[in-house]
């Protein structure tokens, strides 16, 4: 019997970890799948796509730059793909209907609370970047009650949008918006740097004074990119600092167990991981 097919969109996308990750969790959990990274064309995505469904292909994971349209072309989207305006996960249902979900926030969420052990409710959180990954992190942040948050950007306005739409789920939580340049006095047990930019001199320009004795300093980005707001963040107090490697092998466990209805462990594929890049 020929093999599921999985893959990957993404535009480049060579340098995708996903086929490493779901060809590790298939051979944990014994599942008999493929797994390929394949070029998105931003002209044609929704034919593409219909297209590769249409010759059988049974899950797709979707990356930068198209999250968005996926989500436009989804025919049902799951209530968390929804609220975070984006798809990153599609399966095929009866008839060639697509389902899209948002697997994003919930595999942030995991590597937050279960790999570091940081439990939000109560706590203060500063958010860095108003962009896709913000929306998928939101929702389930807040829904853990932590006491504030704050969403502060590079365009301050995306920030203050953001804060109106997710302000219903705010509902013990002090939840503020602003730019980059005027943020919001600390201290912050939990920092996320969910911008596309670093710690450089042309980049982001952080105040002393921003974490809590013990805080948590995470960034969405993973591996050397990452390092300069790590470096900074322990350099400032925070007892732990991470990449986004965890979140990037959660999310893709959350789309495994749901194209798969079998959850793969996560800490093996992620030792795996670090060994592999730092060994590359
Ligand atoms: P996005 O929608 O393009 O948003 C980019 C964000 O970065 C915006 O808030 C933008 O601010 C800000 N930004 C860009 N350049 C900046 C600069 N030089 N200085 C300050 N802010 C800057 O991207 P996204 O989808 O939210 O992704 C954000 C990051 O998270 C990316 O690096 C992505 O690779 C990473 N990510 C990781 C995972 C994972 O699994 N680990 C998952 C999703 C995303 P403006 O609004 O002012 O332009």
């Amino acid at each position: 019997m020929s093999p599921d097919r999985y893959a990957v969109v993404g535009n480049p996308i060579g340098h995708s970890l996903s086929p490493r990750i779901h060809t590790l969790f298939a051979e944990q959990t014994g599942q008999h799948l493929v797994y390929e990274a394949r070029l998105g064309d931003p002209g044609h995505f929704e034919r593409q796509v219909r297209g590769w469904f249409r010759e059988g292909l049974r899950g797709l994971n979707v990356t930068v730059p198209f999250k968005e349209q996926a989500f436009r072309m989804a025919d049902f989207r799951t209530p968390r793909a929804e609220r975070a305006g984006a798809v990153n996960t599609v399966w095929s249902e009866t008839g060639g209907r697509l389902t899209g979900d948002n697997t994003d926030g919930a595999g942030f969420m995991r590597d937050l609370v279960e790999r570091l052990g940081f439990a939000p409710r109560g706590q203060r959180i500063l958010i860095l970047g108003a962009g896709g990954a913000t929306r998928g992190l939101l929702a389930p942040l807040l829904e853990a009650t932590p006491a504030r948050l704050v969403v502060a950007n590079r365009t301050a306005q995306r920030a203050h949008d953001l804060m109106r739409s997710f302000g219903d789920l705010a509902v013990s939580t002090r939840l503020q918006a602003s730019g980059l340049g005027d943020l919001p006095e600390g201290p912050y047990d939990l920092l996320i740097n969910a911008t596309a930019a670093g710690l450089g001199s042309d980049r982001l320009d952080l105040p002393a004074g921003l974490l809590a004795p013990g805080a948590v300093a995470y960034d969405l980005v993973y591996g050397l990119p990452a390092e300069p707001f790590l470096v900074w963040a322990h350099a400032q107090g925070a007892s732990r600092v991470t990449d986004g490697l965890g979140m990037l092998v959660e999310q893709a466990a959350e789309a495994f167990a749901i194209w798969r209805g079998v959850r793969p462990d996560t800490r093996p594929v992620l030792a795996a991981l670090r060994e592999e890049t730092l060994s590359a």
